[in-house]
């Protein structure tokens, strides 16, 4: 089925494909795109960057003026062409995977696609709109799943206390790029999901991302009870207990969907654990096409197509529910699965139990045959918090990866930038493999890196005089205080950014450490900075709205007029003009909680410089001549004494360092170091931290070969799901009994000969791994290598002597032999985690 129906007055014979235009919210990315709304409606592009709304609002008159402006049709048909272009050309994905069927369905409790379409609150949800656009430049065969709330996250205003004042504007779904997803006979297509007592209808939307589909859905019906109305009304809105219902509508609903849609989706991706109830409505929908199988086996069939990545960098960040909230909701669901409740729980626990609550997360990884983290260090800090579901593994052998988060960034650059990317590495160079991109980009000489840059700088300040302005008005400012708005900043001052949510462990403050420090590098007579803040507090954070309100105190202060200004309401439009802008990113996160960041990586791209903490990507991206780090790369909690010491780091290198790189100037008028290290900082950093590089990256390590393990397990009638399930159970009723018997080693020159004695009770010895280990210790790296069966043990049952010779000069006391499962065709430990150790 095609879901492309819009309900679309006639538009004049020279329009037609406007509306494709207008509602398909990669398209906006297009710089060309941007120019033909522009020209539509200069005004109501300015504010609201809804094309559709924009398409919406077009009178008759107006429609047929432009059906006769040629400078305009010339523009739009312009657009026409290169759209064609775009979906007849042969993408990353079909020239490489030719032979992949199937589809990968992408579930996020948010996605941030643009400003028109505001169901995202952050970090998370721009990740998941970036991913979509890169998957259709790449050509994936992605479906995106999320819901679409009523109201978006709240709005910020600062009132003339400087304090934040929250709003919740009602999402008109009429005006949104969203439309009713219909059946071939034009009916409305919803979903059913129980619930206690009832089932709830969830209605279900389409919107376009380029060849990208995102599905949503909402509880808005007026067939449900009142209170399940509001389900999707707010996201993040409400107690835990309309979590687990937005979470529930989210993956049973969602994974409903698919199946009502007869999307075939191999691969179920989960941003964030908010959708681990797919895994349940996964495994029950394929109970139904397995005659005669359990839950599990079902669970074994579909498992190795889940696949999830995890962005929390502290365990208390997960979703938790109490056992009570779990069993309300699941015991139906427990039943027509003829599956114990308790053992629906404990897969959300880490020890079975009556008290502990029922954790998303933990869930998610035991359902995904993979878990990735969204930046190296992440990978290690979540091997770190997921350590207790795998008793007895050492911390790197935890199952988690890495794959590192990354931007669109042609959804990030500004029209300038595309245009200088464009005249250096060609028009399309965001939808084929960017490596090459860093080398070309480098013959850019050191004037048009600095006519660009002044352009980019001069937009932001442009914009920032037109909010300050409008701010000032609505606070019923005096006319001169707004007629000093016209002149905010100057556009050759360097100029420094700072936004994020103010959240503690962002220590959106840090840099009001030594408020007379700042002052004083504000205010430098011959080399000034001017520094613009924004952020947003969570509306229940008291110490978040405080921040806030310290640093709207600080703009106040006289002596730093036109030095600082606090912008409210960041969002992505807000983003869009700072990371474009902007010469010196600043972020201050505490290690290891920033799990990846990716406001840093926007400015990359328009010639933006970073300083860091060594935290999430900027741990692995740092490098002197790129750009300044601060912290030591150790973690310190949240000592005083060390925030203290990494505020006195940030202003010694922007006195020290990035002052002087700014301003010193050869007799041209170049600052050459600054050149350099922006030059190198583009090169190197752009094309990696790019949602390019990570869809390639998601498609090359999990996607296709989870997908080649699950057609295995589902080739002759899921054949090796039972299999594995059988395997399992042996496993797990017979390792009580396995044990040791005596280990030994024989010394020779440079080699050492480990022997040791196993029973294994009645399990196959086919399937168990018998292995040398070895921590990590000085400078070796740790050893871990299979032994060899060797003869069986005289007078024993199932007893064996296994073998290995290491070549090494370690202390044969370094080495123990352990015992795990083995299967070729499971994902292990993750798919048993038992393991037993010599000592
Ligand atoms: C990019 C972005 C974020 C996430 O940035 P962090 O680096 O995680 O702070 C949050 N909000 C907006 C509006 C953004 O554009």
């Amino acid at each position: 089925m095609i879901p492309q129906q819009y309900l679309f007055p006639d538009l004049p014979e020279e329009l037609k494909g406007l509306e494709d235009i207008a509602s398909d919210m990669l398209w906006h990315t297009v710089s060309g795109s941007r120019r033909l709304w522009r020209k539509v409606n200069p005004q109501l592009w300015e504010t609201t960057s809804n094309p559709w709304f924009i398409l919406e609002s077009l009178s008759k008159e107006k429609m047929k003026e432009l059906s006769q402006d040629e400078e305009f049709l010339s523009l739009f048909r312009c657009q026409l062409e290169e759209r064609k272009r775009y979906f007849e050309e042969k993408t990353w994905f079909e020239s490489n995977f030719p032979y992949f069927k199937g589809n990968i369905a992408y579930f996020s409790m948010e996605f941030g696609l643009g400003e028109e379409l505001p169901i995202y609150s952050g970090g998370l949800g721009i990740l998941a709109g970036d991913y979509l656009k890169a998957a259709s430049d790449l050509g994936l065969p992605v479906v995106g799943i999320g819901l679409l709330y009523q109201q978006g996250y709240f709005r910020q205003l600062i009132d003339s206390n400087g304090e934040q004042i929250e709003f919740y504007p009602y999402n008109d779904p009429a005006l949104l790029p969203v439309f009713p997803l219909r059946n071939e006979s034009g009916e409305w297509i919803a979903v059913q999901v129980q619930l206690p007592g009832r089932m709830v209808t969830l209605r279900s939307w389409w919107a376009k991302v380029g060849r990208v589909f995102l599905y949503l859905l909402d509880s808005n019906d007026p067939a449900n009870i009142p209170s399940d109305r509001t389900i999707t009304g707010t996201l993040y809105g409400g107690d835990n207990e309309m979590r687990i219902l937005q979470e529930i509508v989210l993956g049973m609903g969602g994974w409903k969907l698919l199946t009502q849609l007869g999307i075939d989706c191999n691969i179920c991706h989960l941003n964030e654990g908010h959708a681990a109830f797919a895994i349940f409505e996964r495994a029950k929908d394929c109970m139904k096409k397995m005659p005669s199988s359990s839950f599990w086996t079902a669970l074994w069939a579909t498992r190795c197509g889940n696949l999830f990545t995890t962005h929390t960098p502290v365990e208390a960040g997960f979703d938790r529910f109490s056992p009570a909230l779990f069993k309300k909701y699941f015991s139906d669901f427990a039943q027509e699965v003829q599956v114990p409740i308790e053992d629906l729980l404990a897969l959300g626990q880490q020890y079975r139990g009556q008290e502990e609550p029922f954790n998303m997360a933990y869930l998610a990884i035991r359902g995904s045959a993979a878990t990735n983290g969204v930046s190296k260090l992440h990978g290690k800090v979540s091997q770190r918090i997921f350590q207790g579901l795998f008793p007895r593994w050492p911390t790197w052998q935890i199952p988690v990866g890495s794959v590192t988060n990354g931007v669109h960034v042609p959804t990030w650059h500004s029209v300038e930038t595309d245009e200088l990317w464009s005249s250096i590495c060609g028009k399309y160079r965001w939808r084929q493999p960017t490596e090459t991109l860093g080398d070309k980009f480098r013959s850019a000489n050191d004037c048009t890196l600095l006519e660009w840059r002044k352009k980019n700088r001069l937009k932001l300040i442009l914009s920032l005089r037109k909010r300050s302005r409008c701010h000032c008005a609505m606070l019923g400012k005096q006319e001169h205080t707004m007629s000093q708005c016209v002149c905010l900043f100057d556009p050759n001052v360097l100029t420094i950014g700072f936004a994020r949510r103010f959240a503690s462990y962002k220590r959106p403050t840090l840099l009001l450490h030594d408020k007379e420090r700042l002052i004083k590098i504000l205010t430098h007579p011959q080399r000034p900075v001017q520094l613009v803040v924004a952020g947003k507090a969570h509306p229940q954070d008291r110490i978040g709205k405080a921040m806030i309100k310290e640093w709207t105190d600080f703009v106040a202060r006289k002596e730093l007029h036109n030095r600082v200004v606090f912008v409210e309401d960041y969002d992505m439009r807000l983003a869009l003009d700072l990371v474009q802008g902007i010469d010196l990113w600043i972020n201050n996160p505490r290690r290891p909680w920033e799990a990846s960041g990716t406001s840093g990586m926007k400015v990359l791209a328009n010639g933006g410089l970073n300083l860091s903490e060594l935290d999430g990507w900027w741990a692995e991206a740092y490098a002197p001549e790129l750009g300044w780090a601060i912290g030591d790369g150790q973690e310190h909690d949240n000592d005083p004494a060390w925030d203290a010491f990494e505020a006195n780091q940030l202003y010694s290198i922007l006195e020290n360092e990035v002052i002087p790189a700014f301003y010193e100037r050869d007799e041209r008028g170049i600052p050459k170091k600054w050149v350099n290290m922006m030059r190198e900082s583009i090169s190197r950093l752009t094309p990696y931290f790019s949602t390019n590089r990570m869809v390639r990256e998601y498609t090359t390590d999990y996607y296709i070969p989870l997908c080649h393990a699950a057609e295995k397990r589902k080739a002759k009638e899921w054949n090796l799901s039972r299999e594995l399930e059988a395997w399992k159970r042996t496993i797990a009723s017979h390792w009580h009994a396995i044990h040791f018997g005596n280990f030994s080693f024989d010394q020779t020159e440079g080699q050492i000969q480990f022997t040791v004695q196993v029973y294994l009770d009645e399990i196959p010895p086919d399937w168990v791994a018998v292995e040398l280990y070895a921590d990590e210790k000085d400078n070796a790296p740790a050893f871990c290598n299979m032994m060899d069966r060797a003869e069986p043990l005289v007078g024993a049952l199932n007893g064996f002597n296994y073998k290995l010779v290491v070549v090494t000069d370690r202390n044969p006391g370094d080495f123990t032999p352990r015992i795990r499962p083995y299967h070729p065709n499971a994902f292990l430990p993750t798919e048993a985690t038992e393991i037993l150790w010599y000592r």
